[in-house]
């Protein structure tokens, strides 16, 4: 956000710089506000096809750099219904993002009661939750996750972000409404905050895409720094979800070496200052691994370490990767480990898998080979 908007890709211009432009120009600020709409709302990003526009306009929108940042490669569906959609960035880099149509027992985020398009008239339309990605690879190393498994190449723009969304919306089927954004797919999110939080507030902007922060949740590993920015700048009302995965800090830090930097303990207390609305809560994801941090006694761990907290854990048992050894938690122990949190009155939930036949799960979002790495993540002993 720091950037002065001519140096960044106009996609990620807010209505005031387009009534900026526009009045650099010498047209009326009103201009700025329809190209804004064209562009967010219409989900047109060719000048071409900007037909209101008269000619001199839009050349000079093609100037500027307008036009999509992305081309979709590749579109593969699974069984469920789940899309991953494979795009080409202008740099040549590859990200992906993957469409899921929502069921109620796949819902991610938890219906508003304050909503009214939660009422039933709306309700026959299929809903759609988005998984987009915020950096090209990831520099986290969770050892369960491919897409850290190459390290990170680089960040994404906010632009390039918000062009995942108006991409996924372009392959949307008539019945489908995009309700839901999470910010779940490859990278992390907070590792370069000002990136994320200007697309999300484009994203949530009323004259464009128009998805409120209810329905925006931002998946971290645990940054606190950024969490506690989240908190401040958006007071709370984003959906967060916290990768815990563990139970305690010594096998935390074996499977999510981010752990080194943040502790449980550290996130915790960041979660609890989360400016929470009410009826909100935030979800813990938990990632189930046979024999690592899947048994009864890890469950009463999780338990006591949230007591107190307005949280409601994810299980999900581990999607397989390539390369690695661990595998995921048996139907029985996922189901044990559910039973002891609910006895514990942790509400919790089983995210069932989406996508997998495509590689579309939790997880499974990889980088194809690259060459030039940032950084690789450090290999881990003890598992
Ligand atoms: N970096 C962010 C968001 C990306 S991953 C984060 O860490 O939260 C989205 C979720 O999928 C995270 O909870 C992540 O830990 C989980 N995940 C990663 N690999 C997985 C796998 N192989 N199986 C199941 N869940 C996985």
């Amino acid at each position: 956000m720091s950037n002065p908007p001519d140096v960044r890709h106009p996609l990620s211009w807010q209505p005031e710089e387009w009534a900026a432009y526009a009045q650099s120009i010498g047209e009326p600020t009103f201009r700025g506000a329809q190209i804004f709409r064209w562009l967010h709302h219409q989900g047109v990003t060719e000048p071409a096809q900007m037909t209101n526009l008269k000619l001199s306009l839009r050349e000079g929108l093609s100037a500027l750099g307008v036009g999509d940042p992305l081309r979709v490669v590749e579109c593969r569906r699974a069984a469920d219904g789940t899309r991953k959609i494979l795009c080409e960035l202008s740099s040549g880099d590859r990200i992906e993002c993957v469409v899921i149509p929502m069921t109620r027992d796949t819902e991610m985020v938890d219906p508003d009661p304050e909503d009214v398009d939660d009422e039933p008239a709306v309700a026959t339309r299929q809903r759609v939750t988005l998984c987009i990605s915020t950096q090209v690879g990831c520099a986290m190393g969770c050892v369960f996750c491919a897409s850290g498994k190459s390290g990170l190449r680089r960040g994404l723009k906010a632009h390039e972000i918000i062009a995942q969304v108006l991409t996924a919306k372009r392959h949307l089927e008539p019945n489908e409404w995009l309700r839901n954004i999470v910010f779940m797919g490859m990278g992390e999110p907070l590792h370069h905050y000002d990136e994320t939080a200007l697309a999300i507030r484009l994203i949530m902007n009323p004259e464009g895409i128009a998805i409120g922060p209810r329905r925006i949740t931002v998946s971290t590993v645990g940054l606190v720094p950024g969490i506690k920015k989240l908190a401040h700048d958006f007071q709370g009302k984003l959906g967060l979800a916290i990768s815990l995965h563990a139970p305690n800090d010594e096998i935390r830090s074996k499977i999510v070496p981010m752990n080194e930097r943040y502790s449980i303990d550290d996130i915790l207390a960041a979660l609890r200052a989360y400016p929470l609305p009410k009826r909100r809560r935030i979800t813990i994801e938990y990632t189930l691994i046979q024999g690592v941090n899947d048994s009864p006694e890890h469950a009463q761990q999780l338990a006591r370490l949230l007591r107190g907290l307005r949280v409601k854990v994810n299980l999900i048992p581990m999607n397989s990767i390539i390369d690695s050894t661990l595998t995921a938690s048996s139907v029985e122990r996922v189901d044990r480990f559910a039973q002891v949190l609910s006895d514990a009155r942790v509400s919790c939930s089983q995210r069932k898998r989406r996508g997998d036949d495509v590689a579309a799960a939790c997880g499974q979002l990889a980088l194809a080979p690259a060459s030039s790495l940032v950084r690789a993540p450090q290999p881990l002993r003890g598992l």
